[in-house]
């Protein structure tokens, strides 16, 4: 009887597993690269991790293909900033349940670090006063600096919350999960420390971004960026706006300007042109760098090495 009642156990567990094991490879979806850094290194030994937007594509303009509408749909988790950063996918994410998402511009712990957005009121004055404002309207964007990815604070609060909800939906892997969390955050801390050193040499350095993405790293590595092209890498910067870089840049203010593997519009060059200042790049988006369990500490210190190696030496 006993044996019988085992072997009936051990028959429905293989089903029961089964069924487990094929609903986990559903899948952790993350918008943006650089939180598929966190989910996958919190996911790790657990389920696997996809990103929607493809390398090389801005997160300020992209559309869902129908594959990726059905990757959201069947995802066990998904991993976003909010509507005001992803347009893209905002429909769909609104709609995906509570249960199995996380939204991490309205996580309690992340609504008092929220800086404020960038006020260009300042380049609206050119000719295309109406496609800069209609472009804004298009591109949702808010009150609030949405680039939350690159706030090494918000990232550790992204992990705990993809943690939580991982554990919420796959309770058989608490033990795995809570490792990867405690490994994700000593990691973070080292890393923090490290890009800390390398760049306190170059506070005070003065430098020109291309989009205004970057204010949560350097607020909290104390650089300060004298000013950025473009709000929105979509719209072309507005002729008062290259006129006051360029001036700043002729009374050799500024020693770099930084542009980004997903733009380099002729008009950095341009601006550029005839003065000493070096030309740098920034990749918001960690394009070249694998997901896994170091992936968001190796994307600070590209991103540190990134300024450093434009900055220093002079
Ligand atoms: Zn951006």
């Amino acid at each position: 009887m006993l044996h019988k009642k085992t072997l009936l156990f051990a028959a429905l567990s293989t089903v029961l597993w089964g069924a487990a094991a094929t609903q986990a490879s559903a899948a952790v979806v993350v918008s943006l690269k650089p939180l598929g850094f966190i989910a996958s290194a919190i996911a790790d030994g657990v389920t696997p991790t996809e990103v929607l937007l493809p390398d090389g594509a801005s997160e300020h303009d992209y559309s869902l293909r129908p594959s990726d509408a059905k990757r959201l749909q069947n995802a066990d988790l998904v991993v976003w900033i909010g509507p005001e950063m992803e347009a893209f996918m905002d429909k769909t994410a609104t709609a995906f349940p509570d249960a199995k998402k996380v939204t991490i511009s309205t996580l309690p712990g992340v609504k008092p670090l929220l800086m404020k957005g960038a006020d260009d009121d300042d380049d609206d004055h050119g000719h295309n006063h109406d496609a800069a404002e209609k472009g804004d309207e298009d591109h949702h964007h808010g009150e609030y600096n949405m680039h939350l990815w690159l706030s090494p604070e918000i990232a550790r609060l992204s992990a705990v919350a993809i943690h939580d909800k991982l554990v919420e939906l796959m309770p058989q892997s608490r033990a795995k999960l809570d490792a990867n969390l405690k490994d994700f955050e000593a990691n973070l801390a080292a890393t923090d420390k490290q890009v800390g050193n390398e760049l306190a040499p170059l506070k005070g350095k003065g430098y020109f971004v291309f989009h205004d993405a970057y204010g949560y790293y350097e607020k909290h590595y104390g650089m300060t960026s004298l000013g950025h092209f473009t709000v929105n890498p979509e719209i072309q910067p507005g002729a008062q706006r290259l006129h006051e870089i360029r001036t700043q840049l002729v009374e050799q203010k500024a020693t770099c300007v930084f542009a980004e593997p997903q733009f380099r519009p002729a008009v950095v060059e341009a601006v550029a042109r005839g003065t000493s200042v070096r030309m740098g790049t920034l990749d918001p988006l960690g394009t070249n760098i694998q997901l896994g369990k170091a992936s968001y500490p190796a994307f600070l210190t590209q991103l540190a090495n990134q300024y450093s190696s434009c900055l220093k030496g002079d």
